[in-house]
């Protein structure tokens, strides 16, 4: 299958790529994304089959229907990272919460956050066709706290890789800094910035757009790649999990083939939530997509009001920051999805121009057929920590997000998944505020606080951080970014 561009195509490149060609280099003409020019659609028939098989067999059946340009072998060993995941059967478990409430926990992987549910095979497959092609490629990743421990996991010592991370000095938490600046291997390059994730975030982009930059790394015979979740490399493995759990509810028995549920999602970037939106493309049935926010409610707006507005929006610090966002990238796979090309060209204009974008009332409604939205504050979040606590479940304050919405836009009736993006170990000070109302703990005395009130193990993995080496000392004025760059290359 070939992949198309959602802004159309310019005078300089072909109408359609390969799956390689998209994953490798992932900005489409216009400044647009690559999309697969249609979707299999699998229907009851594929969930009959597949009610019996593995997260693995799933897999390898879905990604084979793509007909994508990786062959098998390299898939196989792709998926097999999910063989690192806590439960070698089953990498993504569905809990019961209560009455037609339920739990995806996304987070079981080497990083402890949902990331790691793409990146890991992606990293394997973008890797293995750099290779294959000979080509040196630069992955540069600005993250907020998650992206990057789990891209530096996938790529450590890959040939024909090189990484660049960028993190805002004081932007994440002890955990996640710790995930990052003790990951030791020649490949990597971990780089603290003195700003915020903004900042973090718009210094990558100029380094995206810099001619001499590109250049300067053509001397040196390596292309610049991306690792974020606007390359559809990642994106066809957010499809499969939504497909997963349908299957397990059909297991578990809570529903009949056929029965439509919701899916509640907790959302920055979009990416999580796109791949449900393929995967009901693809035939699953799904009820509503619920998109949860939290203060930095541009996605709620959208959704409820048609316009994209970003004119005045100043973006807030949160206890959830991998969903601080205001330009989450793939609403625009949506656009292009429900309106077409030329209308999502025209609409992206308007963002980048006016800052502002206004969907017509038809749009809207289209729109409003599929995904329904609402955001929850950090005061709000906090108490759903402690209410599912006190139920006996230790969640996140991303996945607390989700129960905002559970609240306010489903229906009790219907069974609702909700999608659980981290561990709490990665936010250990939030959950340690709300259950116990300790202020100021650093990671190290919230995570004991917190495995002595829950009475649950502080994971292996996350107690030795602490003891690391740490082998990642840069912090950097964000001009000094190019240059710290091309020093380590
Ligand atoms: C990345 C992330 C999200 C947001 O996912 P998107 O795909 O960007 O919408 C939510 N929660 C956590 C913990 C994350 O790491």
């Amino acid at each position: 299958m070939n992949f198309i561009q959602t802004r159309g195509c310019d005078a300089n490149r072909v109408i359609s790529v390969s799956f390689s060609q998209a994953i490798l280099s992932p900005i489409a003409s216009f400044g647009g994304l690559y999309v697969p020019e249609n979707f299999p659609h699998l229907g009851e028939e594929f969930l009959s089959k597949h009610i019996n098989s593995s997260y693995k067999e799933l897999a390898s059946d879905l990604l084979s229907r793509f007909e994508i340009d990786i062959s098998q072998d390299v898939i196989d060993e792709a998926l097999e990272l999910y063989d690192k995941f806590d439960d070698v059967t089953n990498p993504v478990p569905l809990v019961k919460l209560k009455e037609n409430l339920y739990i995806s926990e996304l987070y079981h992987g080497p990083t402890r956050a949902f990331k790691d549910m793409a990146l890991q095979p992606f990293g394997k497959i973008l890797s293995c066709v750099a290779q294959k092609r000979e080509e040196n490629y630069l992955i540069l990743v600005a993250t907020s706290g998650d992206t990057g421990p789990a891209a530096l996991e996938t790529f450590k010592n890959q040939k024909n890789i090189q990484v660049v991370c960028l993190y805002p000095a004081n932007g994440t938490s002890d955990v996640q800094r710790l995930q990052m600046v003790t990951e030791d291997a020649s490949n990597l390059k971990v780089i603290g910035i003195k700003g915020n994730f903004d900042d973090a975030q718009s210094a990558l982009k100029n380094l995206l757009a810099s001619k001499s930059f590109i250049n300067r790394l053509k001397e040196r015979n390596i292309s610049l790649s991306a690792a974020n979740s606007v390359n559809f490399g990642r994106i066809i493995f957010q499809i499969i999990y939504h497909i997963h759990n349908y299957l397990e509810l059909l297991r578990q028995e809570a529903i009949g083939i056929g029965e439509k549920v919701y899916l509640n999602v907790p959302s920055g970037n979009f990416g999580n939530v796109l791949g449900a939106y393929y995967a009901m493309l693809m035939g699953l049935p799904v009820e509503k997509l619920l998109i949860s926010s939290n203060e930095n409610n541009i996605l709620t707006r959208l959704i409820q009001t048609g316009i994209y507005d970003i004119r005045d929006a100043d973006l807030k610090q949160t206890t959830s920051p991998a969903m601080d966002i205001l330009k989450s990238s793939n609403v625009e796979r949506v656009l292009f999805s429900l309106y077409g090309s030329d209308r999502t060209k025209e609409l992206m204009n308007d963002l980048d121009s006016k800052h502002i974008y206004t969907l017509t009332a038809k749009e809207l409604e289209k729109l409003q057929e599929i995904f329904v939205a609402d955001f929850c504050s950090d005061i709000e979040g906090k108490k759903y920590i402690k209410s599912a606590f006190n139920d006996g479940y230790l969640m996140d304050p991303h996945t607390a997000t989700c129960f905002k919405t559970h609240e306010t836009l489903s229906n009790p009736n219907i069974k609702s998944i909700i999608y659980s993006t981290a561990e709490w170990t990665k936010f250990s000070t939030v959950i340690a505020n709300a259950l116990t109302g300790e202020v100021d703990a650093k990671d190290s005395e919230a995570l004991k606080a917190i495995s002595k009130e829950a009475n649950v193990e502080i994971p292996e993995m996350i107690k030795s951080l602490f003891n690391k080496k740490i082998v990642h000392e840069s912090i950097i004025e964000k001009e000094d970014i190019e240059k710290e760059i091309l020093k380590f290359l």
